[in-house]
């Protein structure tokens, strides 16, 4: 059977695998993404983890990678990325990792990779309607319609957090507008807000030295918000609201067969989900109010396994 290795390359770390035909991973591993050192080196890096898993697992046929940032599928190109990997912007990614292992390769967004993965071994198997949502750091996400990821007229579909909603307006948004989604319900405004409220430093400064270290992230927020904090609990609340509101309308403008929700802010419990899960209802339309919102599959898999989908697609 046709054996392919899968490429997850993101700010911090890059994963690798080989994966068959069907869809199995055989064989993993992830290491750190050395993005401080430039382009050359992630691709090095990257082609170094295929190499190592082909030693150890055999040959492979192609190569499928999802990538953080803005990417041209077509043409194989970076096209904007986030300063979390510096120069990857104008990045020949499917021409530079060919040349380095001399297979085809097929690249694309990491979140379009994730949603492809959830549709064909993941949550959302056998769908073919299909809107993922990607809240973490930013908010992102992924349109699968007829089976296909859709990338829109400049590849830039799926920026779902910058869709201007009630409960953000007047917030700055990381884009540079404001009243955007993101400005609320992303992992760090809800951190710095949580902070806000609570007194304490906002980090990031020379005051972050003296910062408590219990309070450091949005795993903290979610433990004080389950814990009965009430302070955690309306931030996080807001950031759903926020998000729901969004999903909503979206809901109404596409029409999915199911929503999948993935990324950190996701694994916030309750706390998040109920109000989210209201929002939503409240936003969507009567005729689509039983459209099934889910968690995506944990960890890494998704996007791998997207990632080989579309190294079998340069094959075929
Ligand atoms: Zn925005």
């Amino acid at each position: 059977m046709t054996v392919v290795a899968a490429l997850d390359i993101g700010g911090t770390k890059t994963a690798a695998a080989l994966v068959d035909g069907e869809g199995r991973l055989l064989r993993r591993r992830t290491a750190p993404t050395p993005a401080a050192a430039g382009p050359g080196a992630v691709l090095d890096a990257a082609a170094a983890a295929v190499a190592e898993l082909a030693a150890a697992g055999g040959p492979y046929a192609a190569v499928g990678v999802g990538s953080a940032g803005v990417i041209d599928a077509a043409a194989g190109t970076v096209l904007s990325a986030t300063a979390a990997l510096p120069g990857w912007a104008g990045t020949a990614l499917r021409d530079e990792l060919g040349r380095r292992l001399g297979v085809p390769v097929a690249v694309d967004n990491d979140v379009h990779a994730h949603a492809l993965g959830e549709t064909w071994r993941g949550a959302a198997a056998g769908r073919t309607h299909v809107l993922l949502v990607a809240a973490g750091t930013g908010i992102g996400g992924s349109l699968i319609l007829g089976g296909r990821v859709h990338r829109g007229a400049h590849s830039a579909a799926g920026h779902l957090g910058h869709v201007p909603v009630p409960a953000a307006a007047g917030r700055p948004c990381a884009c540079g507008g404001t009243g955007h989604a993101e400005g609320v319900a992303a992992g760090p405004a809800m951190v710095r807000e949580y902070r806000r409220r609570a007194g304490e430093p906002a980090g990031g400064g020379p005051e972050a030295v003296t910062e408590p270290a219990a309070v450091t992230g949005l795993a903290a927020v979610a433990e004080r918000a389950a814990a009965g904090d009430a302070v955690a609990s309306a931030v996080l609340a807001e950031g759903a609201v926020a998000l729901g509101e969004a999903v909503g309308g979206l809901i109404n403008a596409l029409d999915p067969e199911l929503v999948l929700v993935t990324g950190g802010v996701s694994r916030c419990g309750p706390a998040w989900w109920r109000p989210l899960r209201a929002a939503i209802a409240a936003t969507t339309l009567p005729l689509l109010s039983d459209v099934p919102v889910a968690p995506g599959t944990p960890g890494d898999d998704a996007a791998l396994l997207g990632a080989a989908r579309l190294a079998l697609g340069a094959l075929a």
